[in-house]
């Protein structure tokens, strides 16, 4: 496996706001799976810093047992609707954007998130 089939994405929690990344790594048959929550990253990985930019389409991807966010427990996230950016979720039905501050009813769930900006509100 090389570095091409592991990919970082920046996360905040949504109740620490602390950042951590979400590691996800492509199985041999091609679906991603999100491993875990890295607090640090590996010196020698490529970060995704924009969501819009990465190709990483996870409509079909497994949730690994060892996925949890590392401050607050919840082993979902929500992508923000305006700065497309990643906070955790508590699967309340609520969140408010560790980014921006942005808040709202979720509209969706992790399934069908995508590596491409959309406007999906
Ligand atoms: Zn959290
Ligand atoms: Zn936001």
């Amino acid at each position: 496996m090389d570095n091409k089939d592991l990919v970082f994405l920046p996360i905040r929690c949504a109740k620490t706001k602390n950042e951590f990344y979400l590691r996800y790594d492509r199985a041999y048959d091609g679906v991603w799976n999100l491993t875990r929550a890295e607090k640090t990253l590996p010196s020698d990985v490529s970060v995704a810093k924009n969501l819009s930019s990465v190709t990483l389409d996870i409509r079909g991807a497994r949730l690994g047992p060892q996925y949890k966010c590392p401050d607050c427990g919840s082993i979902s996230y929500v992508r923000c609707g305006q700065c497309q950016k990643l906070t955790c979720y508590d699967g309340s039905g609520k969140f408010t954007c560790a980014y921006c501050g942005n808040s709202g009813e979720v509209s969706g769930y992790i399934d069908t998130l995508e590596g491409e900006a959309t406007s999906g509100q």
